[in-house]
């Protein structure tokens, strides 16, 4: 033993009393958690599942509804839900972004701009050519690939069926497929970014270094099929999900791609700052979460800029741009 070194009992003890200490620290820790999680679960969810379930079961008749029209031609019923919906909200949601970026109207959505100075207005032409892409990518690729993933999901149950999933299970499937995105975007999102594939594949998405809502899915056919399809279809083909949950999951996985993209950071919606960022830098916030970012590195510079200091869901109506200027000193 070195001189100056604690005796083995002394050790022992600290030893024994940082064990017991963790132990308790733990004890504590998981006690609040499943406190709050108890508590959580018999609010939150209680009424959500009011609203799904118990509401006179309203979801259920609905859903019961539109099988007996549909009966007997699933596979309509499969592309109309993973398809002709999904796209119909896409599009709604799109149709209005882009009467902002080409009028600078409503006042109210354009000064909450992130890149100050930029599609003011937008290229009109850029635009066009931007839309009649992503329409292209729907009809000739997207559609295709879900007529495809029918026969897979009918192997794996039954996508069409009568019953709707519950509440919680449709919770559970949900955190599934963001998880699964989050891998297999991140993963085909830095490959794609490799220098022998960017100049052929993904450089047509970078084109717009201040994206607008439509550039969602502004992309080459490959990055189309393997990084904006593939990715939110493995869950649910993994989950053996049902047709209204995929419906549910592509609509939301829609309008999320669309804010990140959308330029804007509007009050009360997810930031899109982390991959507009992406689109200003190129080398930086690959993912959609972050999760994996964080785990490899790929944020370090983001973690240093304004962006990240705005990466907050707005919970008023001042733009962050005045809240947290350009020009002030880094607050801590
Ligand atoms: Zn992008
Ligand atoms: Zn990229």
């Amino acid at each position: 033993m070195a001189e100056g070194e604690p005796s083995y009992a002394v050790q022992r003890r600290s030893q024994n009393g940082q064990v017991w200490d963790s132990v308790k620290k733990t004890a504590f820790v998981l006690g609040t958690g499943l406190f709050i999680f108890a508590a959580f679960r018999n609010s939150v969810t209680w009424h959500c599942q009011q609203f799904w379930g118990a509401s006179g079961d309203f979801w259920q008749a609905q859903w019961g509804k539109v099988y007996d029209v549909f009966e007997g031609n699933e596979m309509l019923l499969f592309c109309l839900g993973t398809m002709l919906i999904p796209s119909l909200s896409f599009w709604l949601f799109n149709a209005f972004l882009m009467f902002s970026d080409l009028t600078g109207k409503p006042q109210f959505i354009t000064k909450y701009r992130i890149q100050l100075g930029k599609n003011e207005p937008v290229d009109a032409d850029k635009l066009k050519h931007a839309a009649i892409t992503v329409f292209c990518n729907q009809i000739f690729l997207s559609l295709p690939m879900v007529l495809l993933m029918y026969p897979v999901m009918q192997w794996r149950g039954n996508p069409c069926g009568p019953e709707l999933p519950t509440f919680h299970w449709v919770l559970l499937e949900l955190s599934v497929f963001v998880l699964v995105e989050e891998i297999l975007f991140y993963y085909s999102h830095r490959l794609v970014h490799h220098p022998a594939l960017y100049k052929h594949i993904h450089k047509k998405h970078h084109e717009w270094t201040a994206p607008v809502g439509v550039v969602s899915l502004y992309a080459h056919p490959l990055e189309h099929i393997f990084s904006n399809m593939l990715p939110s279809m493995v869950g649910p083909m993994l989950m053996g999900s049902h047709v209204a949950t995929i419906m549910l999951w592509f609509c939301l996985a829609l309008i999320t791609t669309t804010i990140s993209h959308c330029g804007y950071h509007l009050p009360f919606l997810p930031s899109p700052e982390f991959h507009d960022f992406h689109h200003l830098k190129f080398n930086q916030c690959y993912g959609v979460l972050g999760v994996l970012d964080h785990l490899h590195g790929t944020d370090l510079v983001f973690k240093q800029t304004k962006a990240f200091e705005r990466h907050i869901l707005l919970m008023n109506l001042t733009p962050l741009s005045q809240s947290i200027p350009e020009n002030t000193k880094k607050s801590k």
